[in-house]
């Protein structure tokens, strides 16, 4: 088939052009596929143009100068191009052995048995600049037109070999409002407790992919909808199922940023529910707010880092309270030194978004207003950390404090100082003010219960 009337133009970087045009010189067919082809359709421009090709990896390394070995064992090679940007060629394959997790390949000669194993019809199309030519063995172009997701072949033994297209194919339905062809979505159905088979990495990189999709929230109620969430996170199918905030949490995902897909992942967290004040009386670092621990659960189930799962656990803690634009300046200093300078935009970008995603113009008002408030102590210098306080521990124990809980206790005190005055944040000032506690004795019997 040739691009006729109706089909988009294809305008492929020209670094993909030149990657292309190098191995048909040398006897090789190149065919750009995947998302770039279905995606013209949807008017995406798009930078990641992978391509399909006859030659072995070995010559693929041979015929370019720079290449990277991506996954040579699949048959994927980076090459990079000369505009710098990293392109992955990649043998044509066939599966010889599925098992609901992973595939073993083997290399195959044509470009249809390369589009024979890809899980949707969508996704199983292939453009060949050298000649122009559009292949589409599974009629994807026709589901594109017909906003159709169908599997390629027997619905039941694509899900079957590989249980994440259950999952990709609620991400390709959500972000491209399509609907399912009816025997796609009953064998997806049949085949969603298969979830559990897979690794929690593979979960939780698709989950990701999704949050960084456009229509995010539609491919969570999908997940919903079909049982799968179920799998990986009961606690959020529970909410999806009784909670009235679902919705809104649906909303607020796509009022962020695609770029911020971490924060479009807490605010998805944000919806289970909260037990506030239970974290304080631990006395953990995370400061007050709710318990976390469904939030590490949940992080941990899916193999996130330790440091982003502390990322989620603390902006999802610290979510509330929020300040308001009646709040004095101290008590604003006081929620930034709590919240911590690296989170207090993210968590005002939380509030946004809720506000946004449910078309509440007043309280998105109200959030600008102290934001700006909020913005104002941020930049204006106050050492909202301990760490920026004029005195250091050192200095505490040189007055004659011994080592232990008090000195810790002076420096907070000192800090609730400079919070509620910040022209106090000077070391003469406070040293004066840390001689006078101790004369007082005013941290005695403080240290009893810490
Ligand atoms: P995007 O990059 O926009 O998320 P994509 O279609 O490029 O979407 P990738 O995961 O990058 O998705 O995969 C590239 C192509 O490889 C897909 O279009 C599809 O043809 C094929 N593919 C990827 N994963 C699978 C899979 N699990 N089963 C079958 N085919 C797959
Ligand atoms: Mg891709």
């Amino acid at each position: 088939m040739m691009l006729g009337s109706g089909a988009p133009e294809l305008h492929p970087p020209e670094g993909f052009r030149w990657v292309a045009d190098r191995l048909e010189s040398a006897g090789f067919e190149a065919w750009a596929v995947g998302g770039a082809i279905r995606d013209a359709w949807s008017g995406d421009a798009r930078a990641d143009w992978d391509v399909a090709t006859s030659a072995r990896p070995e010559q693929v390394r041979s015929l370019f100068r720079r290449t990277v070995p991506l996954g040579i064992e699949h048959g994927t090679v980076g090459v990079v191009g000369p505009d710098g940007t990293m392109y992955e060629v990649t043998t044509f394959r066939r599966d010889v052995e599925t098992d609901g997790r992973h595939a073993v390949v083997e290399f195959s000669d044509t470009i249809e048995e390369d589009l024979a194993r890809r899980d949707f019809t969508i996704n199983a199309l292939a453009w060949r600049p050298a000649t122009g030519e559009l292949r589409d063995p599974h009629g994807g172009v026709e589901d594109l037109k017909e906003a159709r997701l169908r599997a390629v072949g027997d619905p039941a033994e694509r899900f079957a070999e590989d249980y994440l297209r259950v999952l990709r194919g609620l991400r390709f339905a959500g972000r491209y409002s399509l609907e399912f062809d009816p025997s796609t979505r009953a064998a997806l159905e049949e085949a969603v407790p298969g979830l559990e088979r897979l690794s929690a990495e593979r979960v939780r990189e698709e989950l990701m992919k999704s949050l960084a999709g456009e229509r995010a929230g539609e491919t969570l109620a999908l997940y919903a909808e079909t049982g799968a969430l179920d799998h990986w996170l009961p606690e959020l199918a529970a909410v999806a199922r009784a909670d009235p905030r679902w919705q809104s949490t649906l909303s607020a995902i796509d009022a962020i940023p695609r770029h911020r897909a971490f924060l479009r992942l807490v605010r998805f967290l944000l919806a289970l529910p909260r037990e506030e004040g239970a974290e304080e009386s631990r006395g953990s670092d995370s400061g007050s707010g709710a318990d976390s621990a469904p939030v590490s659960a949940i992080m941990e189930r899916l193999k996130f880092s330790r440091s982003e799962a502390r990322r989620a656990e603390i902006l999802w803690a610290r979510y509330l309270p929020l300040v308001s634009p009646v709040d004095s300046a101290a008590a604003i200093r006081e929620w930034l030194s709590e919240a911590g300078r690296d989170h207090a935009r993210d968590l005002f970008r939380l509030h946004f978004a809720l506000a946004r995603g449910s078309g509440a113009i007043e309280s998105e008002r109200a959030l600008v207003h102290t934001w700006r408030r909020v913005h104002d102590e941020l930049v204006g210098g106050a050492p909202l950390d301990l760490s920026e306080l004029a005195v250091d521990g050192n200095d505490i124990l040189e007055l004659g404090l011994p080592h232990g809980p008090l000195v810790g206790l002076m420096l907070e005190e000192l800090h609730a100082q400079v919070i509620e005055d910040p022209t106090r944040n000077d070391r003469e000032t406070l040293l004066a003010e840390a001689r006078e506690l101790i004369e007082l004795g005013a941290l005695d019997g403080l240290d009893s219960g810490v």
